[in-house]
């Protein structure tokens, strides 16, 4: 096959998957904006309907208030961390040379592909191969995949320690903002457990009529549906997510793992520290101390004795 022939073939199926996920990338540009319009309708019933026009204690509205806000801050600085946070993705010496790059647009035989990858990592820390045991390469950004980096088909591009596309987010989640991702969640859980719990207070006060009737009463029954719904649905993303950095494995490589084996599994504590850093005072910031380069990893006391090259044979979900 000529260089053109292989060229035009890359693009096709580039052109292939910009398809198959144009509406993963349509619903990415509206949810977004569909969850913002949600915090702020919640927003406003709490500050306004709620705590302005029902509670009548000063000392109860200030408390609300000053909780309701410190969380909705940080878990509004978390979302946004995450949604505008670049994904990380790997620097050029895992890009080919230009000379390399030619002799593989020019070949299609796979032993020949295979050779000029093998010889194109050996100086480059990559012990993650393919199930065939070959080098992982991406022909669309061309470049040799680092461990644990995969390709996102709906970003197109190549991604460090991917852990998912979210179409919530409309961004990946991955070595760059992966922190910010996992305290967004954890602060979204308690804004929402906090306001269901103050809404509950006051519709059961409704209900009894120790509050008198007020055109607020509809509004905050709204409230705490949406922030029950909220509480229940971030609890329990959470709680999985946050399951997964104690045994430092993504979403992707749990989702394909058929076996019981975490090669990156240091302990929990050096596991969370990978995640949210040495520097006690930031682990509930959103402010970027995630240990290492997002394209090396030290591994587990089990992977040890174990070969590399065979130990980490099996990468998670070749799709992407
Ligand atoms: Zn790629
Ligand atoms: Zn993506």
């Amino acid at each position: 096959m000529s260089k053109e022939e292989k060229d035009t073939k890359i693009t096709i199926n580039e052109t292939k998957e910009v398809d198959d996920y144009s509406g993963e990338r349509k619903a990415g540009r509206v949810l977004p904006i569909s969850i913002i319009g949600l915090f702020a309708t919640c927003y406003y019933i709490f500050v306004v309907e709620l705590c302005i026009f029902t509670v009548q204690l000063l000392e109860a509205k200030v408390t609300f208030l000053v909780i309701f806000h410190l969380l909705f801050l940080l878990c509004v600085w978390c979302y946004l961390r995450t949604i505008m946070t670049p994904p990380a993705v790997p620097p050029a010496k895992f890009r080919l040379s230009e000379s390399d790059k030619q002799l593989y647009l020019s070949d299609e035989r796979p032993q020949v592909l295979q050779e000029i990858l093998i010889r194109a990592a050996k100086d480059l820390p990559i012990y993650t191969k393919d199930p065939k045991g070959d080098v992982r390469y991406c022909t669309t950004c061309q470049v040799l995949k680092p461990d644990r980096c995969h390709h996102c088909p709906v970003c197109n591009v190549c991604i460090l320690k991917l852990d998912h596309h979210c179409v919530f987010l409309n961004n990946c989640v991955g070595f760059s903002n992966y922190k910010f991702f996992l305290l967004g969640l954890m602060y979204g859980a308690l804004l929402f457990i906090f306001t269901s719990e103050v809404s509950l207070c006051c519709s059961i006060l409704f209900w009894t009529h120790q509050l008198p009737n007020s055109p607020s009463q509809v509004p905050i029954i709204v409230l705490f549906c949406l922030s029950t719904f909220f509480a229940i649905t971030l609890v329990r993303l959470f709680l999985d997510h946050f399951e997964l950095a104690v045994r430092n494995i993504t979403d992707l490589e749990d989702y394909d793992s058929t076996e019981e084996f975490d090669p990156y599994n240091l302990s929990i504590s050096k596991n969370l520290r990978e995640v949210f850093g040495n520097e006690k005072k930031y682990w509930l910031l959103p402010i970027f101390n995630s240990l290492g380069d997002g394209f090396t990893f030290p591994i587990g006391d089990a992977t040890e004795d174990i070969e590399k090259n065979a130990a980490f044979a099996k990468p998670p979900n070749e799709g992407i």
